[in-house]
């Protein structure tokens, strides 16, 4: 008998383009992922502003999460601002790289890296920042987001490494139907349907954001509910332009001593900024089904139940309808973890007598996808019986030390694509259950749809911070091959009560 969290993965899992889950009990409601970016660390005003908005925040009791650059927390520190620190921290902290937009950004260096050493990379820039926060907030940041637009795959993997469990913030390289993810195992909060601001100047843009509000509120609850972003920056309610577009765009790279100072807003400005957003905030709050949550809220939010699940031969099958050599992948099992069950199934076969198979199919983490060369297919190969075993047993060690899916599958001196090998899994699953084991077994070329979750490159998802011309096709390339951990992020709002 299966249970309920099990029955509504794998019905996820059959049907990946179905409309993400609703919340299974309860009233629906609609969660608010109200986020600071916290980086200004030139403009002085701007850790007043970060004072002021936390300390509202605190008195209006609304959870917030504020994402720190690691040199504005030292900056905070060097200019004595403890009454920043202190206010901050009564929020969440999160992580916003350790320069931000000094040069070269995170999708610069890791652009002409592979995975290993991206990640090495990462952890070597941006490590020593996380440290710095940590130390000077007293807690671990929950959350990480690039800066400005400068993404890469490869930071999912030092996250794993870093200790930090969810990718918070906004951009276009993966759309997951806008909607709440799980990507490289990390809980990807990112392209989502609505990001709700109000304009900071005054009433006429307070009641222009009510109506936005108001309509996104009411599509959401029609839906089941869900998360929408509204995300700001402390800087914006005393400056006239970025800190970093007057110093580090299109790739300029000034010395310290020439950063300039960008223009700052009027007191009167300010002012009504402050008024603007507080009246917004107040009237959100109104609304019961509407709830304000941190990026650990929504970890809790969109626990990943399906560790610790068992998987029989009924759930395998149920997710290996692989139509047309297509594996959809994006369901509420990431195509890398039905790959390993059914390749742990496989090996089971030759193992244990059936009655004993049922009970030992779990999952521990969500293995990455290949990151090397891709293999190229000329057409199907055929491999025996005898091969396909001595190879699902290469496969199994090979996840197990390297905690990813191969880039090659190797049928003895033939290579084919995951893909194709994972296909062929599917195909050989009901000969399994009847204990008919083919003599031969088939390979097809076949492909992972849910590679359309992750954009190509273009100049569209880089922006005003890189020179012009920047491009990183290789980069991500990698990140599509790491759609194969893609998966949905389903609620569970009992966990927040
Ligand atoms: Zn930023």
């Amino acid at each position: 008998m299966l249970r309920p969290a099990a029955a509504l993965l794998l019905l996820l899992a059959a049907c990946a383009s179905a409309p993400p889950p609703s919340p299974v009990s309860g009233a629906p409601k609609m969660y608010i992922l109200l986020w600071f970016d916290t980086e200004d660390y030139l403009l002085p005003a701007s850790d007043d502003a970060a004072l002021r908005l936390a300390e509202f925040l605190t008195k209006e009791g609304v959870p917030t999460t504020f994402k720190v650059v690691g040199e504005k927390a030292r900056t905070l520190e060097r200019r004595g601002r403890r009454d920043v620190i202190d206010a901050l921290k009564k929020h969440e902290i999160g992580y916003h790289s350790n320069w931000h937009s000094v040069h070269p950004t995170p999708a610069q260096y890791l652009s002409t890296l592979g995975w290993d050493e991206g990640v090495e990379e990462f952890i070597r820039r941006e490590g020593p920042g996380v440290e710095d926060v940590k130390r000077i907030f007293g807690q671990a940041p929950s959350c990480y987001g690039q800066p400005g637009s400068s993404w890469g795959p490869q930071s999912f993997g030092a996250m794993r490494k870093l200790g930090i469990p969810v990718y918070l913030d906004s951009g276009s390289h993966v759309d997951f139907d806008r909607g709440p993810l799980w990507y490289c195992g990390i809980l990807t909060l990112f392209r989502l349907e609505y990001t709700l601001r109000t304009g900071l100047g005054g009433a006429e843009e307070f009641e222009k954001a009510k109506k936005n509000f108001s309509a996104a509120r009411e599509k959401l609850l029609k839906d089941g509910g869900g998360a929408a972003h509204i995300f700001y920056h402390p800087c914006e309610w005393v400056h006239k332009q970025f800190w970093d577009g007057v110093n580090f765009a299109d790739g300029a790279n000034p010395p310290r001593e020439e950063w300039k100072l960008p223009p700052q807003k009027s007191a009167e400005e300010t002012r009504v900024a402050f008024e603007t957003f507080e009246a917004y905030i107040r009237w959100i709050k109104t609304f019961p089904d509407v709830k304000f949550i941190t990026a650990r809220d929504a970890l809790k939010l969109y626990e990943d139940r399906s560790r610790g699940l068992v998987w029989d031969d009924c759930d395998l099958q149920r997710m290996s309808n692989f139509e047309n050599d297509e594996v959809h992948g994006g369901g509420g099992v990431a195509a890398s973890e039905i790959f390993c069950l059914l390749n742990q199934r496989l090996l089971k076969q030759g193992l244990l007598p059936h009655s004993q198979q049922r009970t030992s199919l779990s999952l521990a983490e969500t293995p990455l996808g290949p990151t090397g060369v891709p293999t190229v297919m000329a057409g199907p190969v055929k491999a025996t019986w005898s091969q396909v075993m001595r190879t699902a047993a290469d496969v199994q060690a090979y996840v197990e030390r390297h905690g990813r899916i191969p880039n090659t599958v190797w049928l003895g001196s033939t290579g084919v694509t995951p893909e194709s090998y994972l296909v062929a899994l599917g195909n050989l699953l009901p000969y399994l259950i009847r204990e008919e084991l083919p003599r031969e077994v088939e390979f097809r070329p076949a492909k992972l749809l849910a590679e359309k979750f992750v954009a190509q490159d273009s100049p569209k998802i880089w922006g005003w911070l890189f020179p012009k011309g920047f491009h990183a096709p290789e980069m991500m390339e990698l990140a599509r091959h790491q759609a194969w951990t893609i998966k949905y992020a389903v609620p569970h709002p009992e966990a927040l009560k």
